[in-house]
């Protein structure tokens, strides 16, 4: 093994995130033969359902709504390439909500919060089924979640995470791990003990949005990529404006995720930050070494959240540690260095011994937080205007059943899914622009530097524990 100080080798790709796609899409694309984006919308169509935005939201309530209707127009408008976003940048973790439990339980109460949880653990399964079933190798393997404690403070997070799954009556979703147990799976200096939630699945995440994409075009689903929407007139027949044209439809699905900020409807439900991954070369000798060959998912318990996990030719894609917060989505999600250097010091904390085998890849994109750190889904009242936001970095399972939420409430469906405790919950805001994210930008470093001089064993001063207490203190469910 290599000493625990060697040194990281960057590439110069890695330090110009954002010049490229994701690792992920651009293998995905590559197995498509590198196709052209499908055309713009250039006319005023009509429609049943527009759906703006094309990452697995928009793909999935497509989805569910032409299973449920196959005669339905459904068009999808998406300003980039599908899977071009978060949907095709992100981590590939499809985990299960029973981490999310606190939150759930403060908000909706121990029956509702099991129910949600039962929900995103279907959707975990069924995304392995719909690979099967339509024949895409997205790699789904659900091998589950494991979390590793890294620091003192976290030890009673995940005592309390254990115990209030043994609470609501679900013992079996979330266990306490020995450090032993941690390092039969994964050894690593910093990890300590920790927990395992069984409910966890990686995917390759541009190869399922992409195949799901191919699906929706054999149903006739149109899909016009390279499409702006401007804004969406309400109404009885809402009416989505693009620069090339227009679409009237009976429902619109706003699927647009931290794009949602620049929406005067939406725009307090959420703050942008942003979240970056490393990709290293193929080192399976050293996952070996590590003991690291059963394809868990793996995380901290930090709020700056670290998450890595394998690919099957054995590279590691960690991600997080740093990050900003912004106003618009622009360049910083893209196109920050200090964000992949960070990302970059987490993985050589964790993984001293892959200390020469080189970062070969690295990209960012946005993360809509919201107040709860859990999504809501449901219709803007009175208006014919559906929405999904505030995944807080937690989508892939979870757009699933949104998907089906979205569709059900457009279709008028009376089924369980609409009653699940997130559809048309009380709406929680943030403080008004510039305050929201001068406020988030600053929070944001203060539980980075606060979570890393807990790691080092070092207290963080008085203002940075403060401000990083914050949220909590204004009610928000959003850090330790
Ligand atoms: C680096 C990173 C790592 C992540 N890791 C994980 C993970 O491991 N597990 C997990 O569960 N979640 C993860 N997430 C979060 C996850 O990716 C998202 O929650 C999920 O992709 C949300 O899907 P979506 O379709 O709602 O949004 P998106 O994927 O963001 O799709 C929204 C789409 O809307 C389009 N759009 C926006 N505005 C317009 C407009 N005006 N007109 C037309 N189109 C528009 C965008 O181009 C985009 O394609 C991660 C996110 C990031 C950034």
């Amino acid at each position: 093994m290599a000493s625990p100080t060697a040194s990281l080798n960057l590439t110069g790709l890695a330090l110009t995130p954002g010049a490229q796609r994701s690792w992920w899409l651009r293998q995905a694309l590559a197995r498509e033969g590198d196709p052209a984006p499908l055309p713009s919308l250039a006319s005023h169509v009509n429609a049943d359902v527009v759906i703006v935005g094309g990452g697995f939201t928009g793909l999935w309530t497509a989805y569910f709504l032409t299973e449920a209707r196959p005669d339905l127009g459904v068009v999808i408008l998406e300003q980039d390439i599908c899977g071009g976003g978060p949907t095709g940048r992100n981590g590939g973790f499809a985990s299960g909500w029973w981490d999310e439990l606190d939150g759930l339980v403060t908000l909706y109460g121990p029956e509702a919060a099991v129910r949600a949880c039962r929900a995103v653990s279907s959707s975990i399964d069924a995304i392995g089924r719909f690979c099967d079933d339509n024949s895409i190798d997205a790699w789904f393997r659900k091998a589950g979640y494991m979390y590793a404690i890294t620091a003192d403070a976290h030890e009673r997070l995940s005592e309390e995470m254990v115990a209030l799954a043994r609470e609501v009556g679900a013992p079996d979703e979330m266990r306490e791990l020995t450090p032993a147990e941690v390092r039969a799976r994964c050894q690593s200096p910093a990890f300590r003990g920790g927990a395992f939630m069984r409910d966890g699945a990686s995917v390759q995440p541009a190869y399922l949005a992409r195949g799901l994409r191919k699906v929706l075009l054999e149903r006739g689903v149109r899909i016009h990529e390279g499409t702006t929407v401007t804004g969406i007139d309400g109404g009885d027949r809402p009416l989505a404006r693009a620069g090339g044209g227009s679409v009237r439809a009976r429902h619109a699905v706003l699927a647009v995720n931290a794009w949602a900020t620049g929406w005067p409807q939406l725009g307090r439900r959420l703050v942008a930050w942003s979240s970056y991954i490393v990709l290293t070369a193929p080192a399976p000798d050293r996952l070996k070494e590590v003991g690291w060959t059963g394809g868990e998912l793996i995380t901290d318990f930090r709020t700056s959240l670290r998450y890595f996990r394998t690919t099957p030719d054995g590279r590691i894609a960690f991600g997080g540690g740093g990050g900003r917060a912004r106003r618009t989505i622009d360049d910083a999600f893209t196109h920050d260095a200090r964000a992949v250097n960070e990302a970059a010091e987490g993985f050589r904390l964790m993984f001293p011994s892959f200390g020469d085998v080189p970062i070969e890849d690295a990209w960012g994109g946005p993360i809509d937080v919201s107040p709860t750190h859990l999504p809501a889904f449901g219709r803007i009242h009175g208006t014919k205007l559906y929405y999904a936001l505030g995944y807080t970095g937690n989508g892939v399972a979870p757009t699933h059943v949104a998907g089906q939420v979205l569709a059900d409430l457009v279709l008028e469906r009376d089924t369980d899914t609409v009653r699940l405790p997130m559809v048309n919950p009380k709406p929680r805001m943030f403080p008004p622009q510039p305050f929201r994210s001068w406020g988030a930008a600053v929070v944001r470093r203060a539980m980075i530097a606060k979570e890393t001089a807990e790691e080092n064993g070092r207290e963080p001063g008085f203002v940075v524990d403060q401000l990083a207490r914050m949220p909590r203190r204004m009610g928000y469910l959003l850090g330790h």
